[in-house]
């Protein structure tokens, strides 16, 4: 039988099962998950780069990790477009302005779904096509980079990062909650993120038991126990080693070569963060 989470195989009579390793990631990705909501919504004011608010790097490198993924492209590119438009004044866009902006072959009606439901917009139809209007908490992090042209273009991707990982955990966040078939179905575009689950289960299970370092190996016996294509598996670990620009994941701080493989280190802000997920989730059901 396989998990329908992760794609794990064991013997046994029933078709499907969740893991051992799902049922525990699950938890933690609903309090990542709610972290970031209530990130977003209490915080009038949000600098990415707050110490306290590192939860939004998460995001951000949650996005950055599955960059190369062509399924989850859109959010980042609705991401994108929706901060330009929102820096230069604009919050009313219409479907065929969108259109023009930003190539897909997908239907735009799932992602905009998950946009509605984190409340970043509104989509109403008129007459021919729909309109999306762009909420206040969409327009959070424009505000800051966008009239006075002062930000750089680094900042400005990593913004979009910041929405494209929360719509990405908003995914996982249903994911987590899956136990059949049909639930997995009815994801976003039919589709679960299972490279991402899969890869942050690892990452973050790392972090949560305090281990800074993980090598390559260890990593990819992880994600083939878990038949994650090897082309997946490529584009994970050529994002990873992508560390040391300003535009990459910041998940990881180095990479040493020792014998024949490598050997990554999580930056400090991973573990920090897991574990203060991890405090706010002890002290909620006290
Ligand atoms: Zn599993």
């Amino acid at each position: 039988m396989m998990c329908i989470r992760c794609g794990l195989q064991k013997s046994g009579a029933d078709q499907f099962f969740v893991c051992d390793d799902c049922q525990e990631f699950g938890p933690l990705v609903k309090s990542v998950y709610s972290q970031a909501h209530e990130t977003f919504d209490r915080e009038d004011d949000l600098d990415p780069t707050d110490k306290d608010k590192e939860i939004l790097r998460l995001l951000a490198d949650t996005s950055f990790l599955n960059t190369n993924n062509p399924q989850t492209a859109i959010y980042y590119s609705l991401s994108m477009f929706f901060l330009q438009r929102a820096s230069a004044g604009h919050t009313n866009i219409t479907e065929s302005e969108l259109n023009r902006a930003v190539s897909t072959i997908r239907s735009w009606t799932d992602a905009f779904q998950v946009f509605e439901k984190l409340g970043l917009v509104k989509v109403t139809t008129s007459k021919f096509e729909r309109n999306i209007k762009l909420t206040p908490k969409m327009v959070k992090l424009a505000d800051q980079f966008g009239l006075d042209g002062g930000r750089s273009q680094e900042v400005v991707i990593r913004r979009a990062h910041t929405y494209a990982g929360y719509a990405l955990m908003f995914i996982l966040n249903e994911l987590a909650k899956v136990d059949s078939v049909e639930e997995r179905n009815s994801l976003p575009y039919g589709k679960s993120p299972r490279t991402l689950w899969t890869s942050l289960m690892f990452l973050w299970g790392a972090a949560n038991s305090g281990s800074k370092k993980f090598t390559e190996d260890d990593f990819a016996r992880f994600l083939s126990a878990r038949r994650i294509p090897s082309r997946a598996r490529g584009n994970i670990f050529s994002r990873l080693q992508a560390f040391d620009g300003r535009s990459t994941q910041t998940l990881i701080k180095d990479v040493e070569v020792s014998g024949n493989q490598r050997v990554f280190q999580l930056e400090d802000y991973v573990l920090r963060e897991m574990n203060r997920i991890r405090e706010r989730t002890r002290s909620r059901e006290r």
